[in-house]
């Protein structure tokens, strides 16, 4: 990696403490690493290319995502995850957006919850790739940065990580803790700095789905794909402290509990009944002045 990656990064390093310092990236254990990072989206890269540049190492983007629907929302996000990586001067690998192939995996799992088995096989998928490509060409190291959200199961995360790496001989999912509280501001201090676009939702046109049914039983407007508005709050990133707190562990653990209990459901028309349900008792919780903290949660992903 150019040493420009790192002053470019400076500004954004927090105050050290004795916790953050304890809390600090280990590198990967391969002793020369050269590292395929696969990238989500540019708000997921920003902490962790700070991290691989604070160790000085060498780096590549592997842009590989057919899960984001639509095809407008898969190309702002990673169009942005390019601009960043040219700023940056790192290569960036633009692979296939073959998102037939991801809808014929996911056949059968259309209901399943966020973290469930479709989760499973979207991360395989991903990280199977990331794999195969790294080893045609001469990456030793893989990492993702699907570990570094709250939003993500970082073991379910891993787990696919380190199946598509045993696939070949050499290869090292680099395994980490990327969702500490050091590492969640810093993403937002980047994201905030660079301006990077507020995606709402995990990506798949199931998850697009599923957090829309959330948001109109929160009485949340619905998600919006592209254009300077986003279906609630900021369009872009700008207050990292605000956006940290929407990652907290409480707000996540908050959702998913609410959340997964309506997506668990067998089949579509329980679901529906269940997203009724659940509606009511919003509803009755509002009438009665509960506090909705519910809504902090607005970004999943
Ligand atoms: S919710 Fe996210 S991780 Fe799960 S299948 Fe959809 S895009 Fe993939």
């Amino acid at each position: 990696m150019p040493p420009h990656v790192v002053l470019a990064h400076a500004a954004y390093s927090t105050t050290p403490s004795t916790e953050q310092e304890l809390q600090a990236i280990a590198a990967p254990s391969n002793a020369a690493p050269r590292v395929l990072l696969h990238s989500c989206c540019a708000p997921c890269s920003g902490a962790m290319i700070h991290e691989m540049s604070r160790l000085s190492l060498n780096i590549s983007i592997f842009f590989y995502n057919p899960n984001i629907h639509p095809r407008r929302e898969y190309e702002i996000r990673k169009e942005e995850n390019k601009r960043f990586a040219e700023k940056l001067g790192i290569p960036f690998v633009d692979c296939d957006y073959d998102s037939k192939a991801w809808f014929e995996r996911a056949a059968g799992m259309e209901y399943d919850a966020e973290r469930g088995s479709r989760c499973t096989m979207c991360f395989d998928m991903r990280m199977e790739r990331t794999a195969l490509h790294a080893k045609e060409n001469g990456f030793n190291v893989i990492a993702t940065t699907n570990a570094t959200s709250r939003w993500k199961d970082a073991r379910q995360v891993d787990d696919s990580g380190v199946r598509a790496a045993a696939k070949y001989e050499g290869l090292e999912y680099w395994k980490a803790d990327w969702q500490t509280n050091r590492m969640t501001l810093l993403k937002y201090q980047i994201s905030a700095g660079e301006r990077f676009y507020k995606q709402e939702y995990c990506g798949c046109s199931y998850s697009l789905r599923d957090s829309n049914k959330w948001r109109e039983a929160n009485g949340i407007g619905k998600i919006k794909i592209g254009g300077e508005e986003a279906g609630m709050g900021d369009r872009y990133f700008t207050n990292p402290e605000v956006d940290a707190e929407e990652e907290s562990q409480e707000v996540v653990d908050e959702f998913f509990s609410s959340a997964n209990e309506v997506a668990t459901a067998d089949d579509k028309e329980e679901r529906e009944k269940l997203w009724n349900l659940y509606k009511e008792r919003k509803k009755q919780q509002q009438a009665a002045g509960a506090e909705d903290d519910g809504l902090a949660a607005v970004n999943n992903w």
